[in-house]
């Protein structure tokens, strides 16, 4: 990430509204690659999967298949270079026609959101087991090369994350097992899948615990979003409107670490391609507060905001952190973007995207009108 004359990160091709451009940039994960390879990004059209898509364009594979279940129309990012289809990947056939022929697979399909919709939703988030593991038989079917899977940091046991100034999580932590409910169950039950596809049907599986991840391109209303998408759309409104009031979920002394997505997509790739067989954790060990995120969202958006807590709304566990000693070891590597540099960029997109949508409302306004 360079710096711009304006003193903010210039996120230059990969943030243009050209999808054209944002493929012509570098790459941002720079491994040697087979790009004769068919790879499948299932998740496509959510905020990691289109990131992930954009990448391996960039590196030059001339097969990425991108599967999601919404129209091609709604995803956050979408690339006519890809074989884009819509596909619902809880449906066994349909996991083995997206998966035909396919070299690699990525599945990052899931029915989440942040906290607000984990909490309220536990069937539905359980019910994404089902893309998994027929996305697991039919990579074993299809003698799939190797298949990622992304877990999350919910599948660690609740009891290790009941104070703010947290121990970060290490991989063990996850057993005894007593994961984020609905959600996090799910994840855990779906990374011990792959083992056991990869112990006793020989699919090379690898998985990714992520922990919080961020940026543009990704929602930030509607009800799925987290918690720096939510705050920044929330300073940004009281900035707009003038209000200059923000209301925050819990008390704010909640801990977490957030990763910028282009750190999720380097590591993600890193992990599929290494030998590392057992879930490994991918997130920032960089810890702050509800609060301090806030503070850091306010230089990002230029307000300063009068900070009210609802006590009512779900704000998860009081602490989580990461502990990167094992993809340290394995990797030499670890998500190294500061959260200060990330939120600037994601905070520019937000502002950017909520001012178009406000145009494009009022002109529809003046269009009916007239
Ligand atoms: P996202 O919601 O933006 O993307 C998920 C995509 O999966 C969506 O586009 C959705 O339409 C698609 N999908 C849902 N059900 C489907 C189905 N039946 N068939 C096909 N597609 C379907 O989420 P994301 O943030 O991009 O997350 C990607 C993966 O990473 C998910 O598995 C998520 O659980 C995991 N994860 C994300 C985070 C994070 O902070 N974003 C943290 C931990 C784990």
């Amino acid at each position: 990430m360079t710096i711009s004359t304006n003193g903010r990160p210039d996120h230059g091709p990969y943030l243009s509204s050209d999808p054209d451009e944002r493929i012509t940039a570098d790459p941002i994960f720079e491994g040697e690659v087979d790009t004769d390879q068919t790879v499948v990004v299932c998740g496509a059209g959510g905020f990691i999967g289109g990131h992930l898509v954009a990448d391996l364009l960039r590196q030059g594979f001339s097969a990425v298949r991108a599967v999601d279940i919404k129209p091609p129309n709604q995803w956050f990012q979408k690339f006519d270079q890809a074989n884009n289809r819509s596909l619902d990947l809880r449906e066994k056939d349909n996991c083995y026609r997206a998966l035909e022929n396919a070299d690699q697979v990525y599945n990052l399909a899931a029915d989440m959101g942040g906290m607000g919709f984990i909490e309220n939703n536990k069937a539905l988030c359980m019910l994404s087991v089902t893309i998994n593991t027929h996305l697991l038989m039919a990579a074993r079917d299809n003698d799939v090369n190797r298949y990622f899977y992304s877990s999350s940091a919910c599948v660690y046991n609740q009891e290790k994350q009941d104070t703010p100034d947290v121990e970060p999580l290490s991989e063990e932590d996850a057993y005894p097992a007593l994961a984020e409910d609905g959600y996090g169950w799910e994840k855990l039950f779906s990374e011990r899948m792959c083992r056991h596809f990869r112990e006793d049907f020989d699919l090379t599986t690898r998985v990714a615990r992520y922990h919080n991840v961020y940026g543009p391109f990704g929602t930030y209303d509607g009800g799925r979003e987290k918690a720096p998408a939510a705050l920044t759309r929330k300073a940004i409104e009281a900035k707009l409107s003038g209000s200059g009031n923000i209301v925050i979920w819990g008390d704010g002394t909640q801990t977490r670490s957030f990763m910028y997505i282009d750190d999720c997509v380097k590591g993600t790739q890193k992990i599929m391609h290494s030998d590392i067989t057992e879930p490994i954790n991918l997130g920032s060990d960089e810890l702050v507060t509800i609060n301090g995120l806030v503070d850091v969202i306010e230089e990002a958006v230029g307000v300063d905001l009068e900070r009210e807590y609802d006590l009512t709304k779900p704000q998860g566990v009081d602490g989580r952190n990461s502990d990167n000693t094992k993809i340290l070891d394995e990797l030499g590597w670890e998500p190294p973007t500061a959260l200060r540099d990330g939120m600037q960029v994601t905070a520019d997109w937000v502002e950017q995207e909520m001012k178009r949508h406000r145009e494009t409302k009022s002109k529809s306004r003046f269009a009916l009108a007239h």
